[in-house]
């Protein structure tokens, strides 16, 4: 399996929320990382139907373009109730004009259609959910290597907490008591889909 050297690795991610946790993620392995954005990257379209689709074309065209390799995660919430969606779109589902041409995501929008759905099927829908995330490293030779980490949880509504991002508010892992927008950030990276994701990915490039 091809390892990571100690070449410079581009975090190819424009979100800083993701960016604040990869880069937690990977402080103790001494690579020197750098952003996507920070590069001036484009960000290429997300046009795979599915994680690993989306985290290596990520992932490639940030190695291509900086000649560096490239860490990419690709990651979204799907609930039980409603066939997995919204799955690779996610993101997709905050999106809004906040006015004529001045498009942005609002993550309420987004957690209030996912409720307004289970509220559709009736009292008793099922709000079991889970996170997924796949990272993706890309060299800029073609090689590639993808891990996946998942994480089982619940929907509540109304949301709760400030803390994280996008549709942390209304997970709750199974297990804890607190949504991961309540739950100190620690405690989060300890045990979410990308966490599990990172184990894997430290297991293989970082182990003995
Ligand atoms: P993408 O991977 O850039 O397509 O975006 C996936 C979306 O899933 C993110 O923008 C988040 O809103 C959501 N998501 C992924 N991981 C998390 C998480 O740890 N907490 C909350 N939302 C997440």
């Amino acid at each position: 399996m091809r390892k990571l050297g100690s070449e410079r690795l581009v975090i190819a991610t424009h979100n800083a929320g993701k960016l604040r946790e990869i880069s937690a993620l990977l402080a103790p392995y001494g690579l020197e990382c750098v952003s996507a954005g920070d590069l001036g990257l484009p960000e290429p379209e997300e046009t795979g139907t599915t994680f690993i689709e989306n985290a290596l074309l990520k992932a490639r065209a940030a190695a291509e373009a900086a000649n560096l390799p490239a860490l990419a995660d690709d990651s979204g919430l799907s609930v039980d109730a409603l066939g997995g969606r919204p799955g690779v779109y996610t993101a997709d589902w905050a999106e809004r004009q906040w006015f004529e041409g001045h498009p942005g995501r609002d993550w309420y929008m987004a957690m209030g259609k996912v409720e307004g759905m289970l509220q559709e099927i009736g009292p008793q829908a099922e709000r079991a959910a889970q996170f997924n995330c796949v990272l993706a490293i890309a060299w800029p030779d073609g090689e590639s290597a993808v891990y996946e980490g998942v994480l089982r949880g619940s929907l509540v509504w109304p949301p709760r907490g400030k803390r994280g991002f996008g549709y942390d508010p209304v997970f709750v892992p199974n297990g804890h008591k607190e949504t991961f927008g309540e739950m100190d950030p620690e405690a989060k990276h300890a045990i979410s889909h990308r966490a599990d994701a990172f184990a894997k990915l430290v297991a293989e490039q970082f182990g003995e």
